[in-house]
């Protein structure tokens, strides 16, 4: 793993869940457009709380909470870019 991914993993693993906003979190990686059986690159990363992640109403779940936000998994992903981007133009590693 290069160590700008490496960067990136860490900014994506210090924000706060991408669905309900609890910390800590773990780290997601994107499911959709994957190769069936291949994990999606580490760009494509999102943080996650254990219960939104992997709990029963969670992304590896039942999918509760996107549903009652109305949001993709793609919506996620683009609130984590936003998020991780901001902090480096605030000058936060
Ligand atoms: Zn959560
Ligand atoms: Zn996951």
């Amino acid at each position: 793993m290069s160590a700008a991914t490496k960067r990136h993993l860490a900014r994506v693993a210090a924000l706060p869940c991408a669905l309900c906003g609890s910390m800590p979190v773990e780290v997601h990686h994107l499911m959709s457009g994957r190769v069936p059986g291949r994990r999606s690159s580490d760009w494509l990363a999102i943080p996650l709380c254990p219960d939104c992640h992997r709990g029963r109403n969670g992304i590896h779940g039942q999918q509760a909470m996107l549903k009652v936000m109305r949001k993709t998994e793609l919506d996620l992903l683009a609130e984590t870019f936003q998020r991780v981007c901001a902090g480096i133009e605030r000058g936060q590693a």
